[in-house]
């Protein structure tokens, strides 16, 4: 047993070794993706129910690798967060979302997504100065404060001494705040008190089995309990199927996001979007 044990120690660390690797790679070559038009954002809709139409949209961002084709941000994302390359990365994001957005305004008018939710990471929010980077791209671009939503999870508000000083500075010039996965993080709901949120993106997790009538419908109840108490909106993530949908919209939700209703788009094809929701 005790010799058992050593092999899948080595095995482990040869793993271990070869993830490490295989992130410094991608890391390395991320350096590069940013200058050469690797990376692009898909735009995933964000609906109201019970019709599914257009409400906003949250950027995804997606690269391309030369070689190895297209890589997911589950597995760059880390690999930039821990370099610090997440900073420029996610500053590119943003002025490309805020461009995107602005374009909209002007090509689709009254039907433009009424939010564009880009997606920060707790490195970005650490950062010195980044409610100041907002707002000079915000300037740079013209887009209106409050149609931008900045989604941040509970763990990155709880990351460092800052974090929920430069949301306060956000949120003070009208961006709007979305806790993302929420219910995963290792926070209490204490964070709802401290936090200026606006928006409360219930997990997939909880969505998944939603239909099931146990545990996690209780806590996809008592979530939508807490959002309306607090004037937040809720937004359930990650809807797949129309039976949670139709479980969803019974339960009083009033705004989905999910492969039922459209995967994430590219900029394009947001205005000829149609809703596939559940009919009235
Ligand atoms: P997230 O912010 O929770 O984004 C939602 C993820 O769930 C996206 O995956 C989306 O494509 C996927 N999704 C949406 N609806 C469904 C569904 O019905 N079923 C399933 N199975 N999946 C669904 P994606 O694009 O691969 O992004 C994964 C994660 O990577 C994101 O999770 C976010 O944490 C991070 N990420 C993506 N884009 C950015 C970005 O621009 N900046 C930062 N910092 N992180 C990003
Ligand atoms: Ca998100
Ligand atoms: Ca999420
Ligand atoms: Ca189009």
């Amino acid at each position: 047993a005790k010799s058992q044990g050593k092999g899948r120690h080595v095995v482990y660390h040869e793993r271990m070794d070869h993830r490490t690797a295989e992130q410094s790679r991608v890391a390395a070559d991320l350096r590069g993706a940013l200058d050469t038009d690797q990376l692009h954002l898909l735009y995933q809709p964000i609906v109201a129910m019970p019709g599914g139409e257009l409400f906003g949209v949250e950027a995804l961002v997606r690269w391309t690798h030369p070689v190895r084709g297209p890589i997911g941000p589950n597995l760059f994302i880390p690999a930039a967060e821990r370099t610090g390359l997440i900073v420029p990365l996610g500053a590119w994001i943003l002025e490309e979302a805020c461009r995107q957005a602005v374009s909209w305004r002007q090509t689709m008018g009254a039907a433009a997504p009424r939010t564009v939710s880009v997606n920060v990471s707790a490195r970005q929010l650490r950062e010195a100065g980044f409610a100041e980077e907002v707002a000079a791209v915000l300037l740079r671009t013209g887009l209106p404060p409050d149609v931008l939503t900045v989604e941040i999870t509970e763990t990155a508000v709880f990351d460092g001494g800052t974090a929920l000083d430069e949301l306060k500075s956000i949120a003070a010039l009208g961006v709007k705040i979305a806790l993302d996965d929420f219910g995963t993080g290792h926070s209490s709901l204490g964070l709802l008190r401290t936090c200026p949120a606006d928006i409360l993106k219930v997990d997939k997790s909880f969505v998944d089995d939603v239909t099931g009538g146990g545990e996690p419908a209780v806590i996809v109840a008592a979530l939508l309990t807490i959002s309306d108490g607090m004037r937040l909106r809720a937004v359930a993530e990650g809807v797949e199927t129309a039976e949670q949908a139709a479980e969803l919209h019974r339960l009083g939700y009033r705004y989905a996001q999910g492969y039922f209703y459209a995967r994430p788009l590219p900029a394009g094809e947001i205005d000829t979007y149609r809703p596939a929701g559940l009919t009235p």
